[in-house]
């Protein structure tokens, strides 16, 4: 546990959280300020910051959780769809630096967009710049 940390002290049980499941590695609680009736967050217990620091068995309980409880939080609320999403690092907007999945219930006219409204333009790539990247990260993985 991180001392400071405001999701391990909810897994801790040291401030309330509108918890909707638990296991062993994984919660999964309302979050205090929905972006849409039924915003879920889905954490892993043990504090780690960024998904890439998350072990591999921890992470395939936090997907796992992540499967079930997409579909629960639809119906709980009646939502045809939901953006699932992870803030992954503080330029990409993550406030908590404790890894945690946004379920995001999504209605018909919402204004929300795809993820891709995230980003204002996209970058020109030539065929030998993807050529490169293809390569950089494939050699890492
Ligand atoms: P992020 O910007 O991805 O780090 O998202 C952090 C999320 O945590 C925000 O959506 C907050 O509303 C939510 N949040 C912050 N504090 C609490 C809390 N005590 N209980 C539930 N959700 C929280
Ligand atoms: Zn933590």
């Amino acid at each position: 546990m991180s001392e400071d940390c405001i999701f391990c002290q909810i897994v801790a049980g040291e401030i309330p959280g509108r918890t909707v499941y638990e296991d062993d590695d994984v919660l999964a609680f309302l979050d205090a300020n929905p972006l849409a009736e039924g915003h879920t967050l889905v954490v892993p217990k043990e504090h780690h910051e960024r998904l890439n620091d998350v072990p591999a068995d921890e992470a395939e309980s936090l997907y796992s959780t992540l499967h079930e409880i997409v579909p629960a939080v639809e119906a709980a609320v009646d939502a045809p769809a939901t953006t699932v999403a992870f803030n992954n690092g503080e330029e990409a907007g993550q406030e908590v630096p404790h890894v945690h999945g946004h379920v995001v219930p999504r209605f018909e006219g919402d204004g929300g967009g795809p993820i891709h409204g995230i980003f204002g333009s996209r970058p020109e790539l030539s065929d030998d710049e993807l050529d490169e990247i293809e390569a950089a990260i494939d050699e890492r993985v």
